[in-house]
């Protein structure tokens, strides 16, 4: 027979998937131009000249054998040791090539760290709003996930709750700033008042108590706001990086996992890491792209793009009405909906061609999630239904 749960994971399509297969379908009986498609985060914006030159570069000149062949199992060591040095010149956080290992995007990172810190039903608490696959890859490691709340206006931690989820069973709370669904980046108070808190329930409780920083989203803020790098504030700190939204190559599968040098048992650690790399069969991440990577670690995405679009979307949304999350970083909007459920909330907003997706996945009932990593010239054609759809609601 079959694993129940892994049947159950595959057959059921997630909330956005079977949206964006829902504008698929919609597109052909309607036409494109009166489909307003929010529901993926797949960046519009192209990758950076540099990355297809360097790609070009590498396939001309470079031995085939080795563009294509195996690495290391946790990765080349020259790109290693290029991804600690930037890491260091960016954060002086002092890791080394033995502190990073390669993966396929930030979802083998966040799997592979939880597969290296569970040591059998540990808690690994989350913070709402928060990217749905975190519920599937903590329980798929054998991890029970504990959700805490945020507070609202402000989309921060709900500071009393988290001392509530806190307990003995307590492995590492997963932190995911800029952050998908809102947009929200977390503030230094937050960050100093989180690791202070960390830091005096491990006492209490004797035990290291981790952090896992997903961050897809770092390189991703407008108006120079600060992301503050979480070695520097923790030391039982984990990072899960991806390359997927910073030079816009989701669909290459190429990121890292950085354990901070100052984690306690930080060799041990790093250890577990290519453990549950190999234990997961994520050895040897895509090497073109290690190479691609290692030659781009300068690069930097066309933010100014995303904050034309942030800036449309935000202004004209709150100018009509609607209640908005305002986003620094990231490329998502996170707008309350006009009615108690916003499952029905989006199925109107469909009937108007815009395909919102409601956050209840990301534990934020009531909120619908719009990815702007669209078309400028979409946004703006997608202004009027926007607008039929609040004036509905006001009629
Ligand atoms: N974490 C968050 C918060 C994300 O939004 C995503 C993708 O959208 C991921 C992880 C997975 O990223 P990747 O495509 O690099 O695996």
């Amino acid at each position: 027979m079959i694993n129940k749960d892994m049947y159950t994971l595959g057959s059921k399509r997630s909330v956005i998937r079977e949206l964006f297969e829902f504008g698929k379908k919609r597109i052909q009986e309607v036409g494109a131009d009166k489909v307003y498609d929010f529901s993926l985060g797949n960046p519009n914006v192209p990758a950076p000249k540099k990355v297809n030159e360097t790609i070009t570069k590498i396939i001309r000149e470079e031995d085939s054998t080795l563009i294509h062949g195996y690495t290391s199992a946790q990765g080349d060591a020259g790109t290693r040791k290029a991804i600690a040095d930037s890491i260091n010149q960016r954060f002086n956080a002092g890791v080394t090539e033995n502190s990073i290992y390669m993966t396929c995007g930030a979802a083998a990172s966040l799997c592979i760290s939880l597969r290296a810190l569970n040591e059998g039903a540990d808690e690994f608490v989350i913070f709402a709003p928060y990217f749905p696959e975190y519920q599937v890859f903590i329980k798929s490691c054998g991890g029970v996930p504990v959700t805490v709340p945020f507070t609202e206006p402000d989309f921060q931690i709900d500071f009393d709750a988290f001392e509530k989820a806190l307990s003995p069973k307590t492995k590492a709370v997963i932190i995911n700033s800029p952050n998908n669904p809102c947009g929200v980046i977390y503030s230094e108070e937050t960050i100093k008042k989180l690791t202070s808190l960390l830091q005096k329930y491990s006492l209490k409780y004797g035990k290291q108590i981790f952090i896992i920083s997903d961050e897809p989203y770092r390189e991703l803020v407008y108006d120079n706001t600060e992301v503050p790098y979480l070695m520097n504030y923790y030391d039982n700190t984990i990072v899960c990086y991806s390359y997927s939204k910073s030079l816009s190559l989701p669909g290459e599968r190429i990121g890292y996992i950085a354990v901070s040098p100052k984690a306690e048992s930080a060799g041990d650690i790093y250890a577990a890491v290519c453990g549950a790399g190999r234990a997961l069969g994520y050895v040897c991440a895509p090497s073109l792209f290690q190479k691609v990577v290692k030659e781009c670690l300068n690069e930097k995405p066309d933010i100014d793009a995303y904050r034309q679009n942030r800036d449309l979307l935000y202004n004209s949304l709150k100018e009509m009405g609607y209640n908005c999350v305002h986003p620094d970083g990231a490329f998502y909007l996170f707008v309350k909906a006009l009615e108690n459920d916003a499952n029905k909330f989006a199925d109107r907003a469909k009937e108007y061609g815009l395909l919102l997706v409601p956050g209840d996945d990301f534990a934020a009932p009531g909120y619908v999630r719009i990815a702007y990593c669209v078309s400028y010239d979409m946004i703006k054609r997608s202004m009027p239904a926007f607008k039929e759809l609040i004036d509905s609601y006001n009629k």
